[in-house]
C-alpha cells in the first residue's frame, strides 16, 4: 500500500498542497484528475522524492516511511515515476535509455526479462531499439518514457499527465499499454486531465482542485459525478 497522508506542499507563500490524502493499493489503479494549476505534478513530485512537504504530511510504502528519501533512492522502494515532460535523453537510442532504467539495484538481475516486457508492450520501441530518442515522435518518446520506468522493476508507477499534447490515437495506443502493465500486477497512480480515458482504466479515482481533495470514488462512480465535469468546466472559464 502506498499512503499518502496530510500531504501540504508549499512553493514560497503560496500552498499547492494542502492536507491530501490519497492511497493506492498493490495493483490498483488510481487517477487523479484535476485542471491545469491544481498541484497534480506536485503531489506526484512529492512521493518521488523531488519536492519537499511540509507540516505533517506522511507518504509510507508498506509501512514505511519514504518521505525525505532522495529521488534517486524512491526508485531502490519500488516507486518509479514517468514524469510530466518525459524527461527522456534524445542523445541516446531507445536501448541506452532503457538501460537507464534498470539501475537499481532491485532492477538488475531482470534485467533482460524486463526489457522484453517493454518491447511486448511497445513493439515500436523494439523496432526502433537503436534509434535516436530526440528523432522519434512525442507519443514514442512518451513510450520511451513509461519504458524505462518500467526496466527499474517497480510496483508503482507514478505517471504525471502521459496523455498530455499527443493526438487522441497516440492516446489510445499508450493507455492501451498501460492497461498492458495493469495486468502484469504493477499499480498506477496517474494524474491526468483527460477524464474519459483515465477513468476508463482506473479502479478508482480522487478529485484535485486548487490542492484540495475535492471527491473521490469508484471510477463508475466518477464518470456520472456532475462534480468532475463541474470542476474542468469551472477550470476552463477561469472561476
Ligand atoms: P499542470 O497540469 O499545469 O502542470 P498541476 O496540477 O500539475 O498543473 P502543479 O504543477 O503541481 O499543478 O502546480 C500547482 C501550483 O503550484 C500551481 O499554481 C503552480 O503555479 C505552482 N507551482 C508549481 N511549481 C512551482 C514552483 N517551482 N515554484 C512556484 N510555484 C510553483
Amino acid at each position: 500500500m502506498l499512503e499518502i497522508s496530510h500531504l501540504s506542499l508549499r512553493y514560497g507563500r503560496h500552498l499547492a498542497l494542502d492536507e491530501v490524502s490519497v492511497t493506492v493499493a498493490a495493483g490498483e489503479t488510481v487517477v487523479i484528475l484535476g485542471a491545469n494549476g491544481a498541484g497534480k505534478s506536485s503531489l506526484l513530485k512529492a512521493v518521488a522524492g523531488l519536492a519537499a512537504p511540509s507540516g505533517r504530511s506522511r507518504i509510507t510504502h508498506e509501512g514505511r516511511s519514504i518521505l525525505g528519501k532522495a529521488a534517486h533512492l524512491v526508485p531502490e522502494t519500488g516507486i518509479a515515476l514517468v514524469p510530466e515532460g518525459r524527461g527522456v535523453f534524445g542523445e541516446l537510442t531507445v536501448e541506452e535509455n532503457l538501460l537507464l532504467g534498470a539501475n537499481p539495484r532491485r532492477a538488475r538481475a531482470g534485467e533482460a526479462v524486463r526489457r522484453k516486457l517493454v518491447f511486448e508492450l511497445f513493439p515500436r520501441l523494439g523496432e526502433r531499439r537503436s534509434q535516436l530518442v530526440r528523432t522519434m515522435s512525442g507519443g514514442e518518446q512518451q513510450m520511451v518514457a513509461i519504458g524505462r520506468a518500467l526496466m527499474s522493476n517497480p510496483q508503482y508507477l507514478l505517471l504525471d499527465e502521459p496523455s498530455l499534447g499527443l493526438a487522441p490515437i497516440v492516446v489510445k495506443e499508450l493507455f492501451a499499454a498501460l492497461r498492458g502493465i495493469k495486468e502484469t500486477g504493477v499499480a498506477l497512480l496517474l494524474v491526468e486531465q483527460n477524464v474519459s480515458i483515465s477513468l476508463a482504466i482506473a479502479d478508482r479515482g480522487y478529485l484535485l482542485e486548487a490542492g484540495r481533495i475535492v471527491g473521490e470514488g469508484s471510477a463508475a462512480a466518477l464518470k456520472t459525478d456532475p462534480a468532475v465535469q463541474n470542476a474542468f468546466l469551472g477550470a476552463a472559464t477561469g472561476h
